[in-house]
């Protein structure tokens, strides 16, 4: 969605939009407007009330025409305003950068400069600028935009501190960028926006404070009107006419709180993490919208998924990123599922407990029987009861699963009193056994070190403790090895090896590479753009594929020892999902493709005992058939 859409759906911040434009206009049309000269004075006509004799806000204590001053005051306070916000913006930026991108010396000079101005209360540190520099709109301008430079060279300079040791600025400096060029083309497009925010929600305070100096005498000077002078002159008169105060009055809170709620709106906006999730929270469950649930099949099914379809819906448009997937686990089995990195396995396993983010995501048919309860559609209580209980998760990443300020003995002991209330001291001896259990080495010593100080193995055994942590039927691990080098990998295999023949677990292992399969799954399911292209013993599959895919995917693993043969890569890219081809979607990249691969629904077929494939001139068929 793009920025003005999503603003748009603020509608506070649509109003202050609104607001600040007409003014905007207003002002930039005065001169151009039938006003009576703001600046002429008229002592026989002095605080007329408004509508009395043609002046439609009054006049004030010297019969000046209310409506004309409070115009060309809108317009002066405006311009001071915006511009005091575009110079401090602009030199406290380029402070912030220069501060946080050399860091050193550079850096402790320039902030303690600015600390010092921050030391110093912002109206006194104003005050004395105008009282060196003299009164007038000029000075107050440079005043207020002074006092403001510290708050912007602070921002800034802490979100370029987190730039400057990125990946993107290294690699740029390894292209043999310079220091400007990096600052310009790497560090400012990731500032802009943070500047842009911070710009938004002071221009509104910026403009407070130029009127506040103005009250004060010490801004613009008589007979020209800002409005903070005109308030400045109405004080004495605020009894007898309250008129001459309430109109200018009137016109900063509308202004600043029209400038606020824009600028709320524009930070809500620009924040990329809000972006995706078009300004709401993901909700605790996947939604579900579908028509008649199907029947759940097989009865001796741990877990029977039937048809199930989970789609994204974004910008209108809809992402199918599964469609129609049937897949059985039986108790104490081990079943793969395996395709290249966006075919929907990641999606698939979340659908079942209704992990899937919401919105976008949405379950549009289909049924996951879990024991013979369907989960689609089972209420938020229920889901929670189950997960990490009955069904857990491991995922690729445990440094990013796991949370970093709590000891990984504390997250265990968190997991299992989640579902099991016990006391503290229990709970400790149960995680402990647990770590044990994963083949932790120094359980007990090592209970208390945080994520960080663990490796990558490690990380992944506590993640798979905490899925134990309660003893479930069936563990969905997703890639759970893929970001562990290869003998680390080895070692969580047999270690999950062992734990499902010890547990009787049944495990759902998603990968993408056959070697895995081969070494853990009992089955295996292949997928392809959302849906399964063939499933069947792992022997039987990796003996003889029926899909090209899955030889294709099969070609690409290296086999030790056999270095004469080629790896082939498959050519071409998986389809986009908003707009899936009729027939395989495979055909385009499969050299058996026929034209009637590319017409109607091909369906998963039958080909011998317990294999089925999606494809209607498979790579190998079973004795007898044609
Ligand atoms: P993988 O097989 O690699 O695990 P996924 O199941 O994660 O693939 O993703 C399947 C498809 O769904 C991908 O094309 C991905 O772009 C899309 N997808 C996943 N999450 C989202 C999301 N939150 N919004 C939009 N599309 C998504
Ligand atoms: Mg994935």
């Amino acid at each position: 969605m793009n920025f003005l859409g999503l603003l748009a759906r603020n509608r506070l911040a649509l109003l202050g939009l609104v607001v600040v434009l007409m003014i905007t206009v207003l002002a930039l049309l005065t001169p151009l407007l039938p006003l009576a000269d703001p600046d002429v004075t008229n002592t026989a006509n002095r605080f007329k009330r408004p509508f009395e004799d043609g002046a439609i806000l009054g006049t004030d204590h010297l019969g000046r025409d209310l409506l004309s001053r409070l115009f060309w005051g809108s317009r002066l306070s405006l311009a001071v305003g915006f511009a005091s916000a575009l110079v401090a913006a602009t030199i406290g930026a380029t402070i912030g950068i220069i501060a946080g991108f050399h860091g050193g010396w550079t850096d402790n000079v320039i902030m303690r400069g600015v600390d010092m101005l921050m030391a110093f209360p912002y109206i006194l540190l104003a005050l004395a600028i105008v009282a060196a520099l003299g009164p007038g709109l000029m000075n107050a301008l440079i005043a207020v935009a002074a006092v403001n430079i510290p708050f912007f060279a602070r921002n800034i300079r802490g979100v370029t501190v987190g730039i400057a040791h990125r990946e993107f600025v290294d690699a740029a400096r390894l292209s043999g960028m310079g220091n400007t060029r990096i600052i310009l083309t790497e560090v400012l497009p990731n500032v802009i926006p943070v500047i842009i925010i911070a710009m938004s929600t002071t221009v509104g305070w910026m403009i407070l404070e130029t009127a506040g100096l103005s009250f004060l005498g010490l801004g613009s000077q008589p007979p020209q009107a800002d409005l903070g002078s005109m308030l400045g002159e109405a004080r004495s008169a605020l009894i007898t006419n309250p008129h001459t105060s309430v109109v200018p009055g009137a016109m900063i809170l509308i202004i600043v709180i029209s400038i606020n709620l824009l600028g709320d709106g524009i930070r809500d906006a620009l924040d990329p993490r809000l972006k995706s999730g078009a300004l709401s929270r993901p909700m605790p469950r996947t939604l579900v919208r579908r028509g008649e649930p199907s029947a759940g099949k097989g009865s001796s099914a741990l877990l029977a998924l039937s048809g199930l379809e989970t789609q994204f819906h974004a910008n209108s448009r809809v992402y199918r990123a599964v469609s129609g997937v049937d897949l059985v686990v039986r108790p104490g089995e081990c079943v793969g599922i395996i395709g290249e990195s966006g075919s929907g396995k990641s999606v698939t396993a979340l659908s079942v407990m209704g992990l899937v983010a919401s919105p976008p995501g949405v379950i549009t048919a289909g049924s996951a029987h879990f024991s013979g309860q369907d989960l689609i559609g089972a209420e938020y209580g229920t889901l929670r009861r189950l997960r990490g209980d009955r069904v857990a998760y491991v995922f690729q990443d445990p440094l990013s699963t796991l949370h970093p300020l709590y000891t990984v003995g504390e997250q265990l002991v968190e997991a299992v009193r989640v579902h099991h209330p016990m006391p503290k001291v229990r709970a400790r001896e149960h995680a402990v056994g647990l770590l044990h259990s994963v083949r932790f080495p120094n359980a007990k010593e090592r209970f208390d070190s945080y994520p960080h100080e663990l490796s990558g193995g490690m990380r992944q055994r506590v993640g798979i403790a905490m899925a134990l942590a309660n003893d479930p039927d069936l563990i969905i691990a997703d890639e759970p090895t893929t970001a562990l080098d290869v003998t680390v990998q080895a070692r969580i295999l047999t270690l999950l090896r062992e734990l499902q023949r010890e547990r009787g677990l049944a495990i759902i292992f998603i990968t993408h590479d056959f070697g895995v399969i081969a070494q853990l799954c009992d089955r295996v399911a292949v997928m392809y753009a959302g849906r399964i292209v063939e499933e069947g013993p792992t022997d039987a599959i990796l003996k003889s594929p029926a899909h090209p895919y899955t030889a294709r995917l099969m070609a690409c693993v290296p086999e030790l020892g056999q270095e004469r043969r080629r790896l082939t890569a498959i050519p071409g890219l998986p389809p986009v999902l908003d707009d899936l081809p009729d027939g395989c979607a495979f055909a385009e990249r499969c050299h058996r493709a026929t034209d009637a691969c590319r017409v109607g629904n091909i369906a998963l077929a039958g080909l011998a005992t317990e294999r089925v494939v999606r494809c209607i001139d498979p790579e190998f068929r079973a004795a007898g058939t044609a």
